[in-house]
């Protein structure tokens, strides 16, 4: 059947295009601000690899230690292949196959983030309707703006998890940042102008810092006078080892009030290949034009639209590791890139390197000695050691005369880089 301009085929109004009438279809000129190398993921594989490689051509006895990308490397614990290997063969019988899964994620996978990770790690208590299951952290973390309206004003960290930001400029909202500087521990002040949206990530992806709960209370009582919500990526929550540190922003009074958290598999579990992660939209959570449960159930109907759900025996993985035994298998994991933060930030400030992060992430945020740039310590770092990170301006201006390394990398290769530090000769500070 063909639709002709104000014909519809459902009960609600269709804009009918005579009003908006191209001669042809157009480009998105938000996704098309974005080229040129402009986004993170092309500067790290043009520009960073570029010198890599370049560097390599003449240093071909040079060994490289790549420390730039946050992908973990270690095997997925034992428990979580037994049951995707069960849910595969569920999956290869007629008796116990299964198809499309509930649109907001396997019940049994949202109970268990509610009780094991929830509940169990903090004493926050959610309902599994208030949980929904992604197909990790990152496309959640965008797509959530879906939420609100255009022309809602987004506060981001700076330096920043780029997704934040090249989301926001994708969907055209206005852009405020909240500079992350040394002298306040990389921990922003609140807003100075009136903003609706703020992304909040703590263990914080590049500088490794973490909030306190006073901290929190702060941004959480400047959303609840502001009408605001805060996007609180919690990704890097299994990494906190200093005691005091909140983990979820729903530790903090109110919070539920004003606050999304998104959550992953991806670092806790080593799922960065199997892609489920969550976000949680309490019934308590309203804005200014929505009742309580509002805007949980539109995130509900645009899971129907958009998103059909995550694979399924990727969430029978994730129901696994968050066994008791499954648990203890991605504490093992997380104590592993924990150890190798531990031994580089050592080996670095041997080297006289000021380092920050490490403790509660698997990020070293290093700051360029001697006043250089971060693309000057970069060239610098590679060019004395092999060791490759990311310049901190990457992740936003204030990242300037910062290096990102990620210790996400196999232990070998960390203690091998920290012996080409100590085998410095002059200290690089
Ligand atoms: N949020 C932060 C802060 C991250 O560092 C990452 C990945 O590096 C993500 C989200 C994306 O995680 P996922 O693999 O779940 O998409």
């Amino acid at each position: 059947m063909i639709l002709h301009p104000g014909e519809s085929n459902a009960s609600y109004t269709r804009q009918s295009p005579a009003t908006h009438f191209h001669p042809m279809a157009t480009k998105n000129l938000n996704l098309s601000q974005l080229t040129g190398e402009k986004t993170y993921t092309e500067i790290v594989f043009s520009q960073v690899w570029g010198k890599v490689e370049a560097y390599k051509a003449s240093h071909q006895q040079q060994k490289i230690f790549m420390m730039a990308f946050g992908d973990t490397t270690q095997p997925l614990p034992p428990t979580v292949v037994e049951a995707m290997v069960d849910a595969a063969n569920c999956l290869a019988d007629p008796k116990t196959y299964t198809g499309y899964e509930d649109i907001t994620g396997n019940s049994a996978l949202r109970q268990a983030i509610c009780d094991n990770y929830y509940h169990k790690k903090m004493g926050v208590e959610l309902e599994s309707s208030e949980v929904f299951i992604s197909d990790g952290a990152q496309s959640a973390s965008v797509n959530i703006q879906d939420l609100f309206a255009l022309d809602n004003t987004v506060a981001v960290q700076d330096p920043a998890y780029p997704a934040f930001v090249e989301g926001t400029v994708l969907a055209g909202r206005p852009l405020v940042n909240l500079p992350c500087e040394e002298e306040n521990n990389f921990i922003p002040k609140l807003p100075s102008e009136k903003v609706d949206l703020i992304y909040l990530c703590f263990p914080n992806n590049p500088t490794g810092a973490v909030a306190t709960y006073e901290q929190l209370q702060g941004f959480v009582d400047y959303a609840r006078s502001q009408n605001a919500v805060i996007i609180f990526d919690a990704v890097y929550s299994a990494f906190i080892s200093v005691p005091n540190v909140p983990r979820s922003i729903y530790e903090i009074e109110g919070a539920k009030e004003c606050a999304i958290e998104i959550g992953s598999f991806s670092k806790m579990a080593n799922f960065t290949g199997l892609r489920v992660g969550w976000c949680v939209i309490p019934e308590q959570l309203t804005i200014k034009n929505t009742m309580p449960g509002e805007l949980n159930n539109l995130w509900r109907i645009r899971h129907a639209v958009k998103f059909w759900g995550t694979a399924n025996v990727a969430q029978y993985g994730a129901i696994a590791a968050l066994s008791p035994v499954g648990q203890q298998e991605c504490q093992k994991i997380v104590n592993y890139y924990l150890k190798n933060a531990d031994l580089l930030r050592e080996g670095l400030e041997k080297a006289g390197l000021h380092c920050f992060g490490a403790t509660d992430s698997p990020f070293v945020w290093v700051k360029a000695p001697q006043g250089l740039s971060s693309w000057q310590f970069f060239e610098k770092l590679l060019a004395s050691t092999g060791i490759v990170g990311v310049p901190g301006c990457v992740f936003g201006s204030s990242g300037e005369g910062f290096l990102r390394l990620s210790t996400l990398g196999q232990q070998e290769e960390i203690k091998a880089a920290v012996e080409h530090l100590g085998a410095l000769k002059h200290p690089m500070a």
